[in-house]
């Protein structure tokens, strides 16, 4: 297949070559039971890159057999954290040493930016593996000082046997951003890529094997969410899932563990969160924020600022800006709008309800491009908080513009969301930024920034936005458990 240009958007010169197209199960790669294969696409020109190896039940079952034995009988558990840290580290040189391929993977599996992938993301997701290195040789228990005469600690151990299931939208930052933690605390693993974009999963796996990660730790099946992904979560030997993507499937996830084994669940699910501008905000900076919060990785990302609540003060100012600045985007940069043929289609068919419920469209709202499935970036002034734009998560590049008077009315609104990731707020004011901060039922807030993750700052959800934490060192608590070890005392007076 050869390289595609399409006006001036950024592709690839050179199509990398796909090494890894199998599962990768006890340390090898193997085809599927059933000898199936799957396309993926490139959704920048709808083309197939590859057929890869279609996991089901049969695949996964032997996937957790390898990952069982290896954490019941083989080291990876019961190394000293010093050794798992080395290793790790030789994994994340690894993965910075074929940053170029993976971020060139990445780019036509998922509609990545190559540069940015290579520059940011790739170098990112090794950075990620190391924060966990380091934290692998310092998992403490806690001594206990006991009401009674006993002597009495605890230990924190790894849970078990994990099951990760990712989503499309970052496969590479999802993948590390999960399977670090885990191997840090000593777990073993099933990971289960989007069907969409199987690829780097694969060649991550293939790094870690190279790393010296022993076989059977680290296992990935490709594959579909209704056959491999629902084999994960009701398989009886698996401990713990840990789960990015949809609040629905996240639903049938956590029914799945309570009809099995009641394995352990973290849920990061979908949001519609709230950016909140007030009238003394910087107007360019606000207009610039909230474009990014909207735009930056195509809107196909699940802390997107998809609701703009702007107090009236400054509300005209701001959409003439928006206008202003929306005419300069330029495809190429990180606001590229390419996504693929079934986000596509959702998205233009809420572009449409918006339309029709009374929201004025101030730029964008078609699809552009010849070929691949490209939308221009969209902003609805107007809107009002029953619209299906304002309470559905679109998952495309789509803004809404609400105007609000108060601090209390902008709180109240703001939480009247079943949703709860995170929320912005611009002001200039510190007790009205920590009034909201406070109020905000997110679990995330930014204050005059957005998009500002960090290794060490926890990520996850309030409300029907999951539970459980991503990153931080709560990222590593979600892998361990504790036992409390108590053994009497005899004649003391303590
Ligand atoms: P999705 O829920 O459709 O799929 C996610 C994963 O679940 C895929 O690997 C899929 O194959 C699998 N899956 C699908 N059905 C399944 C089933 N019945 N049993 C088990 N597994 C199943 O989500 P998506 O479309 O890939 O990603 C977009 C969604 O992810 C959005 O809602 C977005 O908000 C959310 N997301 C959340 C976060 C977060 O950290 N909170 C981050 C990124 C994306």
């Amino acid at each position: 297949m050869g390289a595609e240009t399409n006006g001036n958007l950024e592709f690839l010169s050179k199509i990398p070559e796909i090494k890894f197209t199998k599962l990768f199960i006890n340390g090898e790669f193997v085809d599927s039971v059933s000898g199936k294969t799957f396309e993926t696409i490139d959704p920048r020109t709808g083309e197939v890159i590859a057929g890869v190896a279609e996991g089901d039940k049969e695949d996964v079952d032997l996937a957790v057999k390898a990952a069982r034995h290896a954490f019941d009988h083989g080291p990876w558990p019961r190394l000293p954290g010093t050794a798992r840290r080395k290793i790790l580290l030789k994994f994340a040189d690894l993965i910075d040493e074929h940053a170029e391929e993976l971020a060139a993977l990445e780019s036509i599996d998922a509609g990545k930016l190559f540069g940015w992938g290579k520059a940011v993301e790739i170098p990112g997701t090794a950075e990620n593996v190391r924060y966990y290195a380091g934290a692998a040789d310092k998992i403490h228990g806690e001594t206990l000082k006991m009401s009674s005469a006993h002597q009495g600690y605890t230990l924190r151990e790894p849970i078990g046997v994990v099951g990760h299931i990712i989503p499309w939208n970052f496969p590479s930052t999802m993948f590390l951003l999960k399977v670090s933690p885990a191997l840090a605390a000593g777990c073993t693993m099933v990971v289960k890529p989007a069907e969409q974009t199987p690829l780097n999963a694969l060649y991550f796996a293939h790094l870690a094997k190279l790393a010296g990660i022993p076989d059977g730790v680290l296992n990935v099946i490709t594959g579909y969410g209704t056959t491999a992904g629902a084999a994960i979560s009701s398989h009886m030997d698996i401990d713990k899932i840990s789960f990015t993507g949809s609040t629905e499937v996240g639903r049938l996830i956590l029914q799945a563990a309570a009809t099995s084994n009641l394995k352990a669940v973290t849920l990061e699910l979908g949001g519609k969160s709230p950016l909140i501008i007030f009238d003394d905000a910087d107007v360019d900076q606000a207009a610039e924020l909230a474009l990014l919060g909207n735009l930056f990785n195509k809107g196909e990302i699940c802390v997107a600022a998809s609701r703009v609540f702007v107090q009236e003060g400054i509300y005209d100012q701001l959409v003439k800006k928006l206008a202003e600045k929306a005419k300069t985007w330029t495809v190429g940069d990180p606001f590229d709008p390419k996504v693929d043929k079934e986000q596509y289609d959702k998205v233009l068919s809420y572009i449409e309800h918006g339309k029709r419920e009374g929201a004025t469209l101030l730029t964008g709202g078609k699809p552009c491009g010849a070929k691949g499935y490209f939308i221009e970036p969209t902003v609805f002034t107007d809107v009002k908080d029953n619209m299906m734009i304002a309470k559905d998560e679109i998952f495309g590049p789509v803004m809404s513009l609400m105007k609000f008077k108060t601090v209390e009315e902008a709180i109240q609104r703001a939480n009247a969301t079943r949703y709860g990731l995170a929320a912005g707020v611009l002001t200039k004011d510190i007790n009205v930024a920590n009034t909201v901060s406070r109020s905000i039922r997110a679990g995330t807030i930014w204050i005059n920034t957005y998009f500002a993750f960090d290794k060490d700052a926890p990520f996850g959800g309030y409300k029907m936005s999951g539970f459980g934490r991503d990153l931080g060192a709560q990222g590593l608590e979600q892998y361990l458990q504790v036992k409390s070890v108590v053994t009497p005392i005899y004649n003391s007076p303590w």
